[in-house]
């Protein structure tokens, strides 16, 4: 099994094609579903091909600002907008000028794309209020450009030939079977340039059975900051805290640049520096996800549940955003869930104000208040000694079973705490404690 190193917009894209068919239609549609994968090399350009890429990021990102100048000025002066096609029709005629020959240099159609970059970041605008399309600036250290068509891989001679740039040495650390659709070419703020390969693989793989979700295969997971994760069978895993670790550095190297002279050469070499130590974080922090999700996929578990985290909510906490940041929850969750998703194992996500932390996992007795400092309490109620994550993880497990099997649990503030246990036992779940299901009272969902 191939696991690609996507990039966070490939996957969105692939995301988005996903969530295009309408849910109902999700199971039966799968046998004829497109089959998208990434895959993501680093690329080693020449002198001469470092220029032509550079060509093309300037190219693309002329004609994607003189796209958009058209589009307002149309539209102040029409009230109308300007159609895709119509800006198609007035680049070819700009393309005749002799004032802009130069854009004949580049690859016809990564213009072209550029207009639909364009078409799409206002559709975005309207349709899903995302912020008014903005002009694109040189100086944005990250610049990119895409290829929609006649892209070949060498992997033999590990080459990749792009339209009007063949030839250029690129690290192939995985192969792949089946269609190029669309190749982006990014270069990163330390100017290292990379190439992600979105790949049509239908016809060259089988759509994966759905796993059956039991009590037994279902893990719950708790995210946290003390503990990266914590999982309901117990196992903890350390925070890896990267950007704590290279922050002293990086913030020696910034006050090295702050110092260094306006325009000067040295300062933008420290630049370089400080993007390249950032980089290291983020490769280090992406490298873990992909370590940590393909060792949990790889678990007998068929079904895993995690908490539908607000984390721009969390991000406002100024004390805590750093170390929220550089846990990357979000990219965890991410790769779990594609990663399932292609073996046919599910990533549930319950509610994020379902009580996990305050409520007993044996008895479900639920406390009034539990502070951040309470690492470990006693249930008051079934006399259980409880690790407040683990106790967590357990609770998580629980309500995503619950969710996923049809249950409906209730949690009482007393310690008289009711949970479901007719519909438990008509699923054929256990019913623990006194068992009785007569009276429902300190009866807890065995699962
Ligand atoms: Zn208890």
């Amino acid at each position: 099994m191939l696991i690609p190193d996507c990039s966070d917009n490939t996957v969105e894209e692939l995301l988005d094609l996903e969530q295009e068919q309408p849910s109902g239609q999700r199971k039966s549609a799968r046998k004829t579903k497109q089959i998208l994968k990434a895959y993501r090399y680093r690329l080693y350009p020449n002198q001469e091909q470092e220029t032509l890429l550079k060509k093309h990021f300037g190219c693309v990102r002329h004609v994607y600002n003189w796209a958009l100048g058209l589009k307002i000025d149309h539209y102040e002066q029409t009230k109308k907008s300007l159609s895709l096609s119509d800006i198609a029709r007035q680049l070819v005629a700009k393309k005749k000028n002799p004032e802009f020959l130069w854009l004949n240099e580049v690859n016809s159609q990564s213009l072209q794309s550029a207009l639909r970059n364009l078409d799409s970041a206002f559709q975005g605008f309207f349709k899903h209020k995302r912020g008014y399309p903005k002009f694109k600036s040189k100086r944005n250290p990250q610049q990119s450009f895409q290829c929609p068509q006649h892209v070949t891989v060498d992997f033999e001679q590990e080459y990749l030939n792009l339209p009007k740039i063949k030839e250029i040495k690129t690290t192939f650390h995985r192969t792949f079977e089946g269609q190029i659709k669309t190749v982006t070419i990014k270069r990163t703020p330390c100017g290292h340039y990379y190439a992600s390969v979105l790949v049509d693989e239908t016809q060259h793989s089988v759509a994966p059975v759905v796993q059956e979700i039991t009590p037994e295969n279902t893990l719950g997971l708790d995210l946290g900051l003390n503990h990266f994760l914590i999982d309901s069978d117990g196992h903890k895993i350390d925070n890896p805290g990267f950007l704590k670790n290279s922050l002293d550095r990086l913030k020696a190297e910034q006050k090295i640049f702050a110092r260094k002279q306006e325009n000067s050469k040295a300062r933008a070499q420290q630049k370089t520096k400080v993007a390249r130590l950032h980089e290291k974080v983020k490769n280090q922090r992406k490298d873990f996800n992909h370590q940590r999700t393909a060792e949990l996929v790889k678990k007998h578990h068929t079904a895993f549940v995690v908490e539908d985290l607000n984390i721009k909510g969390m991000v406002k906490n100024r004390k805590l955003a750093r170390t929220i940041n550089d846990v990357g929850w979000g990219q965890f969750i991410l790769f779990l869930s594609y990663k399932c998703e292609r073996v046919g194992k599910t990533v549930h996500k319950i509610g994020r104000y379902e009580p996990t932390s305050k409520v007993c996992s044996c008895c479900g007795y639920k406390r009034e208040t539990m502070p951040l400092s309470v690492r470990e309490w006693q249930c008051p109620s079934c006399q259980q000694l409880h690790d407040r994550d683990i106790n967590a993880g357990r609770n998580i497990r629980k309500i995503g079973l619950a969710d996923m099997l049809g249950l409906s649990i209730c949690v009482k503030s007393t310690s008289e705490a009711i949970v479901a246990g007719a519909t438990a036992s008509a699923k054929g779940l256990q019913v623990a404690e006194d068992g009785s299901q007569e009276a429902p009272t300190r009866i807890a969902l065995a699962i």
